[in-house]
């Protein structure tokens, strides 16, 4: 096998060379379909409100029309079972000779995973034993390849953890300044997560610098609904913004970010909230929605320049005012993630945003680098506007650290780091390389 420069990898002889990737949450199944030899995706698709009468399931061929699937799946058994049928409709079934393997994404790999892993019982059994620190993902996730498993018992099943990337973290910047035996005794420490995005983007920001991983120091701004920042020294993450779970860290759709613990004291004691009220408060009633009442950053930025429009005296008020209020809290925070990580790393190459915000908002971009210059941070507003989906140096050539918008590709890199794998390529994620 030869690697390629996009991070897909040859097929050997012309033989199993495509990776279904399955992305298994709560009450929905994402999953594509990607041939290793260049990267393209003969399927990909989505069940939606597994559990509920009304769910439904989307395929969408790359040679053929989408297709809608309309009817109550009750569990997750059922929905991938339909997503099998509808692959094997297309000839891409799971007991296609082309299908290398499976990769599952799985949200919490604790201490232990820290490489993509060939799942079999054990592992499963781990997987398992991390529930309580990911109640709502990890089952979904072990659902995803139980059922995947039972209709292909023969094929490589590959787990690849969102948490793994972040192992490298060192142990001062991982723990929390809590009594050490308290903390171990409940798995209570820093673990991060969207791993394989900030893995992904990291070597990408690398290559659209001309560099090797290895040689550059990276911030990585993952800004989607959930968001974190992590700081990446030659490839190896040493700081990241999310905690023991995801709400730790920068402002998100619907939640907090940092707070002070004691919030949640206060909030129990002093307004008698119980504990599921304030997991409930913080995880979906916080961040952007909990300012403003959206959690859509389009929404937000038409509401502030709909309030602050020359004459737009009646429309703005109060509605433009929270929604400016939200904005700036958000870039407030990911300036001051910046300027920590431009301190953790000593010196700083790239700066990369993605995700549905990063991507896509110029104004976050701006705002949120704006004011940096004592850092060698700057924005040209005509790169930064322009709007692409390749990834792109949005700094004037002169800066000292680049400015970099790129998009991810999680679905890439856990195919790749699952192809490598079962494919007996050194266990090095190359998604990004
Ligand atoms: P996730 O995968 O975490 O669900 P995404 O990475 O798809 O999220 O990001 C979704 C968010 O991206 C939306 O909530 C929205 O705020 C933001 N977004 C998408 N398109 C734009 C845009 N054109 N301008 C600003 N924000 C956008």
């Amino acid at each position: 096998m030869t690697p390629q420069r996009d991070g897909t990898t040859a097929g050997r002889d012309g033989g199993a060379s495509r990776v279904l990737v399955l992305n298994s949450g709560s009450s929905s199944v994402k999953y594509q379909l990607i041939d290793m030899t260049d990267g393209s995706r003969p399927a990909a698709g989505l069940v939606e409100r597994i559990g509920e009468r009304t769910s439904s399931l989307h395929h969408t061929p790359a040679d053929g029309e989408p297709r809608t699937v309309e009817r109550p799946f009750t569990d997750h058994g059922e929905a991938l079972t339909a997503v099998a049928d509808e692959l094997a409709a297309d000839g891409t079934g799971l007991d296609s000779p082309q299908l290398a393997a499976i990769g599952h994404r799985v949200v919490h790999g604790g201490r232990r995973f820290t490489d993509p892993t060939v799942v079999d019982e054990e592992v499963l059994a781990e997987i398992e034993r991390l529930v309580p620190l990911a109640p709502l993902h990890n089952p979904a996730n072990l659902t995803g390849i139980r059922t995947a498993r039972a209709l292909n018992p023969g094929l490589p099943q590959v787990a690849v953890f969102d948490t793994a990337f972040h192992t490298t973290v060192p142990e001062y910047a991982a723990r929390y300044a809590v009594d050490v035996e308290t903390a171990d005794r409940h798995q209570v420490r820093r673990y991060g997560f969207h791993g394989t995005s900030h893995a992904y983007v990291s070597r990408r920001t690398a290559r659209l610098l001309g560099r090797e991983p290895e040689d550059v120091n990276v911030i990585v701004l993952h800004l989607g609904n959930g968001a974190s920042a992590s700081a990446v020294a030659g490839g190896r993450c040493v700081e990241t913004s999310m905690g023991l779970t995801p709400l730790e860290g920068l402002v998100m759709g619907t939640r907090s970010g940092d707070l002070d613990p004691a919030v949640i004291l206060h909030l129990h004691r002093v307004a008698g909230m119980d504990i599921d009220a304030i997991d409930e408060l913080l995880n979906k009633r916080s961040g952007l929605v909990g300012l403003c009442g959206d959690n859509d950053m389009r929404e937000i930025r038409r509401r502030i320049d709909a309030g602050e429009a020359p004459g737009a005296v009646d429309r703005g008020g109060e509605d433009a005012a929270r929604a400016r209020l939200a904005f700036d809290a958000y870039t407030h925070r990911l300036r001051k993630y910046i300027g920590a990580y431009c301190a953790v790393l000593g010196r700083v190459d790239a700066v990369a945003f993605t995700a549905g915000v990063g991507e896509n908002s110029a104004e976050v971009r701006a705002a949120a680098i704006g004011g940096l210059e004592q850092l060698g941070l700057e924005i040209d507003p005509a790169l930064n506007a322009a709007r692409s989906r390749e990834p792109r140096v949005v700094s004037p050539e002169y800066a000292r650290t680049a400015v970099a918008v790129v998009p991810t590709d999680e679905e890439l890199e856990i195919a790749a780091q699952t192809y490598r794998l079962v494919a007996g390529e050194p266990g090095t994620a190359t998604g990004g390389t």
